[in-house]
Parts: C-alpha cells; structure tokens; sequence
C-alpha cells in the first residue's frame, strides 16, 4: 500500500472520495461513496457528478465550484445529493485540484463528510425560526388589532356620548321607559314641557304625571298598539303641565325589541304642537268668519242677477243678457266655493253635527241621480243604477250621505267624456255589515302618481285641470272627514283613460249622534 492508498483507505472510514478528470468524468470512487451513494462502482465510473442529482440548490453554487476548482483553487461547501433510489444526503463537500505537468488542473479529488443530521437539526432551527416569527407577527397583528378596537371603543363612547348629548339637548321631549312602561329616562325637555323635574318623573308610569284627559279608550289602544301589536304608535294627545295648564303633543312611541321580539324598552317622543294648534285654529276661525261674510254680498249678486236676467228691469240685449250671465255664473262658483270652505272650516273646528234618522238611502241615490239628469243627458251619458232589493233603511244622518252621494256622483259625470257611462250601485256586504255605495265611470282616470294626494284638501289632478277648470279640491276632503267622523271609509280604483271606481262603505248600524253648533251642508261644484 503506497501512500496515497494508505490515506484513501483511512478515509473510507469517515469520507466519501470522488477523483474526476479535468472534465469532471468520474475516474475513481472510494467503497464509502459506492455504500452511500446506492450506485455500484460501474455506474459511477465514466460519469459526470451530475449522476448524482444534486439540482436542489442553485446553479450559481456549481458555477462558483466550477470557476474556484478550474482556477486551481480548492473549494468548500455543503452540497445536497441525492442516493440512487432518490434519497437526500447532504456532505461537507471539498474539492482540490491536482494540477498536471502544463500547471493545469488534471484531476480533482473531492472528499464529501456526510453531515445530514446537523443539516436537518439546522432546517428544524430555520423552521423553527420562522415559526417563531410567524408567532411574533401574528401577536404584533392581534395587539395592532387590540389597538384598533381600543380605538373603535373610544369612537363608539364618543358617538354614544354625543346620542346621550343629543336626545338630552334635544326640543322634544323624549322619554324612555321600561317594558311595562316605567321611566327610566327623561330628557330635559321633557322637564320643560310637563313642568315636573326628572326626580319626580323617573321610576313613575309614563303619562300618569301629565296624561288622563284623554278617556280610557284612547289609552287602552294605544297600549295595545305598542305592547300588543308592538307597532309604533303615532297621534296628537291633550296632556296637562304640572301647573295646570293643557297642551296639546304630537306623540310617537316606539317599542324597541333584543332579536327575540322582546320589547326592551319603549321610547316617547313629544312635540309640544298647542302653538301651532292654536294659530290653526285661528286661520280655521278666519276661513270660516270670512267665508261667512262673503255669502251675504254674494246673494245678493246672485239674486240681483237673476233679476235683471228675467227682464225685471227692462229688456236685455242679447250682449248685455250673455254678459250677465257670465257674471251670474261666475258668482254661482263663487258661492259654491265660499260654501265648500265654511263646511272645510266646520270640519276642522269639530263643530258639524251628526243627526242620524231612519233613512232610505235609495230613494235618496235616486233623487240625487235625478239632480244631476240635466247635466248627465248634456253629456249624453249612459247612468245604470243598480240597487239590491230590500235593502234596509239606516239610521243615518240624511243630509251627510246626500253630501257623500253628489260629491261622488257629480265627479263621476264632470270627469267622464260625452257617452260614457256611470254606474252607481248600492248592496250589503258580505257579512252584512256594511252599505256598500260603488260608483263606477268609463272616465279620463286618476293618474298612478297621484292617487296618494286625491283626498288632500285642495288637491285636483293634473290630467283634470285643463279639461274641468271648475273645481275646488275639496268635494273629496269633505267625503272622507264625514266618513272618518261616522265610522265609515272610503276608497278607489283607477287607471288613466279607463275610468274609475270608488267604493263607499257606511255602517249597518248606523251613525253615531253628535253635537255640534252648525249643519254641513252645502256642497262645492
Ligand atoms: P273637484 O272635483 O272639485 O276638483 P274633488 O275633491 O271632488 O274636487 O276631487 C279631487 C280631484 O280628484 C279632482 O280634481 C280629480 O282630479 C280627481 N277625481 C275625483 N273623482 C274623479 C273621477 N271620478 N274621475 C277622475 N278623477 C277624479
């Protein structure tokens, strides 16, 4: 054994030793690298180190191992190799050039130490690095987190203090109170408003303090519409402050529910309206005391006109006579007008009475048909009547459905074209319960867009406006506050160009008895 295979066969022992020619041809392997490597000696002979697979790491590595054994520099490093059957083993990898007699490399010998273990305890370090800082960036994003939140809290009190501001600052006064309706929160208008301090409202009934002018009835609906139904409950309520003195307030409460349905609490908002209601008042009374003094000059237009049209102060000419007629016609509207707004203002003072008495409501709808004849035959209009047999008479007021029956049946002759037909029909309902008056016409309609506003005080639709300039907007409003006085209703249906069709429904049981300082009674057209 000379030197060299002296020191090759002590290597065996702890080194895999490779020698390849200046090509990188493998000429030699020792047993260690043939065991290690799974390949037999002849397989490896003849080859390149590329037999090997160690593609795991980057080309960059062999170029700078290449470039270093190449310039006759010895090179160091771990390398990552694969077995024959594709298992990795890493080695500490040194490869030495032998340089030749023309002083270039000619051979180099590399001497690979396995170190796979210290490899995979050094991934198990870098994985558990990472890991680490995994850990660490997911803390640092949970206490940015706990930052945001804490940020989001303050907001959220600011927010809550600025609501808390606010319902406290607020003109109406806003209560809250427990579900059975016991405060637990008055804010200082309500303080203002009723005139008892927050001490003496919190922890008592809501309205005990302030209410009770309002009858029983008033209160027991609406309970049942917030703690019952659990709906908002919405109207105008008289109360009285702690002085005495009545106001009256525009209420809205609310019941607030947790996800069950459960009522929590219910919030009372109040507006303070008696200013209001009193300047209402005022301009009511003023519509009224005017409407009345204007009839008196009106008359006697009226009754001078027709005077002089019958030729009681000499003949007319044929000019003068159209003349005068424009002005008697003209002052009729007038009258009609004047007489719409006194029954306006009589509805809203509360002050028309209601005087039921046994009523044939057919004999009326046909008088009231027979009225209108003059203008139903100038039209050329078809009038179907349509009346159930035995219907009962009701205990009615007369003068009040006369007023429902012409408004109806007059619109439905103004606002229908030459030829068309009108239909009204009266029968029971269903249950028996109601007097159901229909009046249909084949007419020019109410436009979709403004069915909502059709009983509004003054309200006329625009389809009507050109074609029916004498109107006053206010036939509809009179027929529904009579029907929402006497426990009847009112509603339609219509299509532009097609006609429409309005249903009026009055109590069997007739209407109650009112008081009241005046008669409604005469109708605008
Ligand atoms: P007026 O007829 O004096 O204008 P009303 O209060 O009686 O006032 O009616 C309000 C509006 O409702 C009318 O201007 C008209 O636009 C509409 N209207 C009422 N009845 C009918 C109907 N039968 N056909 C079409 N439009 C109608």
């Amino acid at each position: 054994m000379n030197n060299q295979e002296a020191l090759l066969s002590a290597l065996d022992e702890v080194a895999l030793v490779s020698i390849t020619d200046a090509q990188g041809i493998i000429i030699f392997v020792n047993d260690k690298f043939v065991e290690t490597s799974h390949f037999s000696r002849q397989e490896l002979i003849g080859h390149n180190h590329r037999i090997l697979k160690s593609g795991d790491q980057p080309d960059i590595l062999f170029e700078d191992l290449w470039k270093t054994i190449s310039g006759g520099r010895v090179w160091r490093g771990d390398i990552a190799n694969r077995t024959k059957d594709g298992s990795l083993y890493w080695a500490d990898t040194s490869v030495v050039p032998i340089q030749g007699p023309d002083g270039k490399p000619e051979q180099y010998v590399a001497v690979r130490f396995l170190i796979t273990d210290k490899k995979e305890s050094r991934e198990q370090i870098v994985e558990q690095h990472r890991e680490f800082e995994r850990t660490k960036s997911a803390l640092v994003n949970a206490l940015e987190n706990v930052e945001q939140e804490k940020e989001r809290i303050r907001l959220q009190s600011i927010e809550t203090k600025k609501f808390a501001l606010a319902v406290e600052g607020a003109s109406e006064h806003i209560v809250i109170t427990d579900p059975n309706g016991i405060i637990i929160y008055a804010n200082h208008a309500a303080e203002l408003i009723t005139g008892f301090s927050k001490d003496e409202i919190i922890g008592t009934k809501a309205g005990t303090l302030w209410g009770g002018l309002m009858g029983k009835e008033f209160y027991q609906r609406l309970w049942e519409t917030i703690a019952v139904r659990k709906e908002t409950f919405q109207g105008e309520i008289r109360n009285k402050r702690k002085s005495g003195a009545e106001y009256t307030v525009s209420t809205n409460i609310s019941p607030v529910m947790d996800e069950k349905q459960h009522i929590m609490f219910f919030v009372v908002l109040e507006r303070d309206i008696t200013r209001e209601k009193e300047v209402d008042k005022a301009k009511t009374e003023f519509v009224s005391l005017a409407s009345h003094q204007l009839r008196t000059p009106l008359s006697a237009i009226n009754w001078y006109a027709e005077m002089l049209l019958e030729g009681d102060a000499g003949t007319l000419t044929e000019q003068q006579k159209s003349y005068l007629q424009e002005i008697y016609h003209g002052n009729q509207r007038m009258v009609e007008l004047v007489n719409a707004l006194l029954d306006v203002s009589r509805i809203e003072m509360g002050t028309f009475s209601v005087r039921p008495e046994l009523t044939d409501i057919v004999a009326l709808a046909q008088s009231e048909i027979a009225e209108l004849q003059p203008q139903i035959d100038a039209k050329k209009l078809t009038c179907v009547a349509d009346f159930q047999q035995g219907l009962p008479q009701l205990n009615v007021d007369p003068e009040l459905i006369r007023i429902i029956i012409e408004n109806i049946l007059t619109n439905a002759v103004k606002y229908t074209p030459n030829r068309g037909t009108i239909t009204l029909a009266l029968h029971l309902d269903d249950e028996r319960r109601n007097l159901v008056l229909t009046v249909s016409d084949t007419g020019y309609g109410i436009p979709q867009d403004e069915q909502a506003k059709i009983f509004t005080k003054l309200f006329r639709a625009n389809n009507v406006r050109e074609m029916e300039p004498e109107g006053t907007g206010l036939g509809l409003y009179i027929v529904q506050s009579i029907l929402d006085h006497t426990g009847g209703s009112i509603r339609f249906e219509s299509e532009e160009n097609k006609g429409t069709t309005f249903y009026i429904t009055c109590p069997v049981s007739g209407m109650k008895e009112k008081d009241g300082t005046v008669k409604l009674g005469h109708v605008a057209h």
